[in-house]
Order: structure tokens, then sequence, then C-alpha cells
């Protein structure tokens, strides 16, 4: 599909594409570019790129396919670094977590020469790094792009082929809505998790030694969420502020409605609302979007394990 493809940043989800491309063979040369020496030499040792450089502006050199995978926060300045190495017509795109900073922040700092196609694939774990990626981790998940009004129609098209290969289906959005639906469906979740964990562990010693000891399903599922990487939820928040705190808003006024009917054992109440949310999960359940195919972990070239259902992950 492409002849050389740059993923920078090589954690969970750079990894997790890298073992995708390779598996699928979605390009002759794939080239990691990451700062970090430690990354370069995990990802030698799991052959996971078929070149391994910490300069990013080298690293993009001659490629068709730049995919930047570091945190939201850092997108701005990898953009600024890659701009003069980027070759014309090579097309880049991103995974972040947030969509309307990072495209502003891609559409100011890199050349008119270049076509940028901003995505998000909805699909991750709790865990970060590159030993923890794996291929099938995009398999039947949204790709949701947000491309620039002027990006060249074929690159959007191209973008869309590769999340494809990559066994995600695609939506395309406007990076303002994106940043709405997912800061009720991934963000504000996140924040309560952080809240009830964060709540816990304020707890006297004795107290908090027993919320672990008996650790509920409640609890024991927010701790899993709250184990996010703390970088990438902090830049999350601080990028998509305005459609967090909408939904976060809306979030209080209907706990405060929670609040009231519990006081007043206002039973019909709750029983409502929680006949509505049941329905909600079920629609999940139904959408396919409940359970993850999980890791094969296996190295590159292995023909996939069969692959068992396991809990889905923070699927952000
Ligand atoms: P991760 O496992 O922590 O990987 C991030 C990688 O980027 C690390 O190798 C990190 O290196 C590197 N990095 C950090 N700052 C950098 C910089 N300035 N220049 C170049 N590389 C840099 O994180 P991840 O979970 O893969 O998340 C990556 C992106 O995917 C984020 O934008 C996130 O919003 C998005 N995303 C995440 C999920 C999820 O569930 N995890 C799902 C969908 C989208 P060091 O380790 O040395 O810092």
């Amino acid at each position: 599909m492409f002849e050389r493809i740059t993923i920078i940043g090589f954690g969970l989800i750079g990894s997790s594409l890298a073992r995708a491309i390779k598996q699928n063979n979605l390009c002759k040369t794939l080239v990691c570019a990451d700062p970090s020496e430690e990354v370069g030499i995990t990802v030698k040792v799991h052959m996971l790129a078929d070149e391994v450089t910490t300069d990013l502006a080298e690293g993009v050199k001659d490629s068709d396919l730049v995919i930047i995978s570091t945190p939201v926060g850092a997108m701005r300045d990898v953009a600024k670094t890659i701009a003069s190495g980027l070759k014309d017509g090579a097309i880049v795109t991103d995974v972040g977590s947030v969509k309307t900073q990072v495209a502003l922040a891609l559409q100011q700092e890199l050349p008119d020469h270049v076509h940028v196609v901003p995505g998000h694939p909805i699909a991750g774990t709790e865990n970060s790094g590159p030993e923890n990626g794996f291929a099938e981790l995009f398999r039947d998940r949204w790709c949701i792009l947000t491309p620039l009004s002027d990006t060249d129609i074929r690159a959007v098209e191209k973008v869309t082929a590769f999340w494809e290969a990559c066994g995600s289906q695609i939506e395309i959005m406007d990076p303002e809505h994106h940043d709405l639906v997912l800061g009720i469906t991934s963000h504000l979740p996140h924040l309560i998790a952080y809240t009830i964990v964060g709540t816990a562990t304020d707890l006297e010693d004795d107290i908090r030694g027993e919320v672990i000891k008996f650790s509920a399903s409640g609890f024991r599922d927010f701790t899993r969420i709250a184990a996010s990487d703390p970088t990438m939820w902090r830049d999350v928040f601080l990028n998509n502020k305005d459609a967090v705190l909408e939904v976060l808003q809306r979030f209080t006024e209907d706990l405060t409605g929670l609040q009231k009917a519990i006081r007043k054992g206002d039973g019909e109440y709750l029983y409502r609302t929680f006949s509505e949310t049941r329905a909600i999960r079920r629609a999940i359940v139904d959408a396919g979007q409940a359970t993850y195919v999980y890791p094969t972990q296996k190295q590159e070239g292995a023909p996939p394990a069969p692959a068992p259902k396991k809990a889905a992950g923070s699927q952000e």
C-alpha cells in the first residue's frame, strides 16, 4: 500500500500499528522514530520496524505516510520538528484522542506540500509502551478521521484504505464533533474513574486497606480505567477543555438529580434511570463494541493465534 511508513512515538498505539502493518504487508519499509533509546532497543529486540532512529526529521525523510503516535501535547512540537524533512505529497496523520487542537497544530506547523489527515482509532487499553501493543487492537473498531476542509480526497481515501487494512471501520467527522462525542464516551468516564479511585486513595489507611481487600467489581473496573497513562490523559483534558467542561456540567446536573431522588426516596426515578442505562449497555453489546479480540503478542510474521475474547480495555 505504501513504499515507506514512519511511525513517530512507538508506544501502545504506535507499536500496535507497526504490528498490524507488518502482519498485513502494508509497506516495504517501516521506520520507528522515537526519541527514547530504550524504546528503540525494544523495537529492535521485537523486530517491530525495519529502521529505527531517535532523529524524527531524519526518520520521516522519503516516507509516503507519517503517523504521529505521541501524546497529544507533544504533537505540535513533533510537527515543527519534522516539517522540513517531509517529502512532497507525503501524507501525515495522527492517532491523538483529541482532534480540534491537533488538527489546528498540524495545519499550522506542516508545509503546504503535504496532505494532513488527522485520525483517532477508538481502540486502546490501559497499558502503555511498545511491549504492550498487539496487531489485533484495531480489528472491528472504529477509526474516526477528521480531514481538513481542503485536504486532497485521494489522501483521505489512502488513509481510509490503510485503517481498513488494519481491520477498522472508518467514520469521517468534524473535529469539534469528534471532541464532543469522545468527551462523553471516553474523556468523562476517565475523569470519573480518576476521581473515584482518587477518593479511595485519600481515605484513612485502615479504610483504604479494606477498599482494596473487598474491592467489588464496580470499583475494580474503575481502577482499571484509572490506571491509564497519566501523560496521555493530562494532555487529553488540557486539549479538550471546552467539550469536557460542557459534558461535565451535564453530568453534574444528572448526578444532582440522582442525589435528590435518593434523598426523597424516589425509587421510581432511580428505577427508570437505571433501566434506560441498561438499554444503552445492551445496545453497545449488540453493536459488538463490548469485547476485545485479544493480543497474540506473538512475533511479527507468525500466524495470528486463535483469538480469545477478553473484557474490553480502556477504549479511548
Ligand atoms: P504510549 O504508550 O505512552 O506511547 C507514546 C509514545 O510516544 C512513547 O513511546 C513516548 O516515548 C513517545 N513520545 C512522547 N513524547 C514524544 C515526543 N515529544 N516526540 C516523540 N515521541 C514522543 O501512549 P499511547 O497509548 O500509544 O498513546 C499515543 C497516542 O494515541 C496519544 O495521542 C493518545 O491520545 C492516542 N490514543 C491512545 C489510546 C489508548 O487507549 N492508549 C487509544 C487511542 C488513541 P517515551 O515513553 O519515551 O515518553
